[in-house]
């Protein structure tokens, strides 16, 4: 018996730190862990001792047993992963961490811009010091903290979001002030909060789509995923976005699991949404909208796809949704890569299915580069530069994500990162970055508890080294605080409990506001 970990998986490595035989891999201190699309059991030497189990934050791992049929695949993912070159050798010497610490007592004061799951980390493991108080200030510009978990993780993906909710835990607890509504910026600058506390760690994330360059990209009927998936997940900013779904097809360009996520979501069952976090705007317009055929086109082969091999399987299961290839697009020939031969193979298995009466349809196409969005008044098709066009109602851009500059820090405007060595902002001390604004949008949220566990080893290291100057003022940052979220949150959490849902989302700030108690801080009231 064996356990198998499936495509939920989120990397942040819990289990590996809990596994009595390492047999788990790749290990955060192993090369290919930066790379890996998840992780994986070897059955060859698991005890099944499930210890990996009660550690998984999104309940990914099962017993080869108690698989879900949707699972099944994934027993022999996590086997073959083994066969790939150099993963014979792993020692069972247990994967031990050093703690993070610190020899001095405190306090130390540190900022955290940002809410996502980099923040919650970086938040976690400064308040999980022994032998020093910690004071944090947590900073986030919108009313309502969580970042990807609560914007960018499709709705359908409910186990994804147990793995980024640290920032929950870390704001409820004794030392930590609460900000929300407030901007860097806007309503406080960079300096104000590197001369109120020891240092400032922005872990903002990438919240902007990359844009392609090719003409017809504003056309109505073009949207990007950013602002698609911002939409649907009830994002302030994109909730008036006109998302055309009255024609039957939509083009989305790029592979990546973003990608992926909006096909989903595009062709998803009105009784699957129903039962998620969706916003209720996008609930009511995907459940009458017109789409059969989603297209989802790849610039390059079947080899490099940028998806994941978990996502691909998951994809293939949706219930009451055709996913389709064609057959002359996929390789002849097998790499010897355990993980691109996975999906090669689960690519073939769904190769050249016709449309069912009835069924939505997602097909995925390879080897299409774009050259122009075709339309007039609003998009009618996609170019590209083998000279095919394909007919498009809707197109959505999913071609990566871009961070916004953060005002009083440095930019590297074509990385699209705040230029940093190992989190340290360059040239600007006490100011640190953690997450995708520090290296470019890659890898799943639990990757990022090792990026931001990089960026906390180097501020205790300055600290330590008396390089973090004492803060000279007090803070005095005013924002929405955590008590009045709480209010949201509760509102939110009992609207869905009386529709079944897990939270009906406030989209908007004015709701937002009207269900905080008057007695809550709200004296940098957002506009
Ligand atoms: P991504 O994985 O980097 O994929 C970007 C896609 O855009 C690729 O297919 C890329 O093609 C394509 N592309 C880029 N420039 C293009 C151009 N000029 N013309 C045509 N196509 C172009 O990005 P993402 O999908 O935004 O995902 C970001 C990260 O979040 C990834 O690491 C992803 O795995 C992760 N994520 C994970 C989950 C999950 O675990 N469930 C869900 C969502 C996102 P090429 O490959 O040819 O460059």
């Amino acid at each position: 018996m064996t356990f198998v970990i499936t495509g939920g998986c989120c990397n942040d490595a819990a289990c590996v730190s809990v596994c009595p035989v390492n047999c788990i891999h790749p290990t955060p201190d192993e090369p290919d862990f930066a790379t890996a699309e998840m992780l994986y059991v070897d059955p060859a030497t698991c005890i099944d001792c499930g210890a990996c189990v009660d550690v998984c934050p999104v309940d990914a791992i099962s017993s080869d047993f108690d698989l879900a049929p949707v699972d099944a695949p994934f027993l022999d993912l996590n086997a073959t992963w083994y066969t790939g070159p150099g993963r014979a050798t792993y020692t069972a010497a247990p994967f031990r961490l050093e703690p993070l610490s610190t020899a001095r007592p405190g306090p130390l004061k540190v900022a955290i811009v940002g809410t996502g799951p980099t923040a919650g980390y970086v938040g976690e493991m400064l308040l999980s010091l022994r032998g020093i108080e910690v004071e944090l200030t947590v900073i986030d510009k919108l009313l309502t903290p969580g970042g990807l978990v609560r914007f960018g993780v499709a709705p359908d993906h409910q186990d994804t979001k147990a793995a980024g909710d640290e920032i929950a835990k870390v704001m409820r607890r004794r030392g930590v002030t609460t900000c929300l509504g407030v901007e860097v910026g806007k309503d406080v600058t960079a300096a104000e909060l590197g001369a109120s506390h020891h240092a400032v760690v922005v872990a903002t994330g990438a919240s902007e789509g990359r844009r392609l360059g090719l003409p017809g990209e504003d056309l109505p009927g073009s949207v990007s995923a950013a602002d698609l998936v911002g939409w649907y997940n009830a994002h302030p900013d994109q909730k008036d976005l006109a998302v055309g779904l009255q024609g039957e097809r939509a083009v989305v360009i790029g592979n990546g699991n973003v990608a992926l996520d909006v096909a989903r979501v595009l062709a998803a069952d009105r009784t699957v949404l129903e039962r998620t976090d969706i916003a209720d705007h996008a609930l009511h317009a995907l459940a009458s909208s017109s789409l059969r055929e989603i297209t989802v086109v790849a610039r390059r082969g079947a080899k490099p796809a940028a998806f994941t091999a978990g996502e691909l399987l998951r994809l293939l299961q949706v219930p009451g949704v055709i996913v389709s290839t064609r057959s002359d697009e996929l390789p002849t020939q097998l790499t010897g890569d355990p993980v691109i031969d996975h999906k090669i193979a689960a690519l073939r298995s769904v190769a050249d299915r016709p449309a069912e009466e009835g069924k939505r349809r997602i097909e995925l196409r390879f080897g299409l580069v774009p050259q122009a969005i075709v339309g007039e008044e609003t998009v009618r098709a996609v170019r590209f530069v083998s000279g095919e066009e394909l007919v498009a109602d809707l197109v959505v851009t999913a071609v990566g994500y871009r961070s916004r500059p953060v005002a009083g820090l440095p930019f590297d405007e074509e990385r699209a990162i705040v230029p940093n060595e190992g989190g340290r902002v360059l040239e600007v001390p006490g100011f640190y970055v953690a997450g995708w604004i520090k290296r470019g949008p890659s890898g799943g949220i639990g990757a990022n508890r090792w990026c931001a566990r990089e960026t906390v080893a180097a501020l205790l290291a300055d600290y330590d080294a008396g390089l973090l100057a004492d803060p000279t003022v007090p803070s005095g940052l005013q924002g929405i605080d955590f008590a009045a979220w709480t209010a949201i949150d509760q509102h939110e959490r009992s609207a869905g409990r009386a529709a079944g849902r897990p939270r009906i989302k406030l989209a908007s700030r004015a709701a937002q506001l009207d269900v905080i108690a008057p007695a809550a801080n709200t004296k940098h009231r957002p506009a």
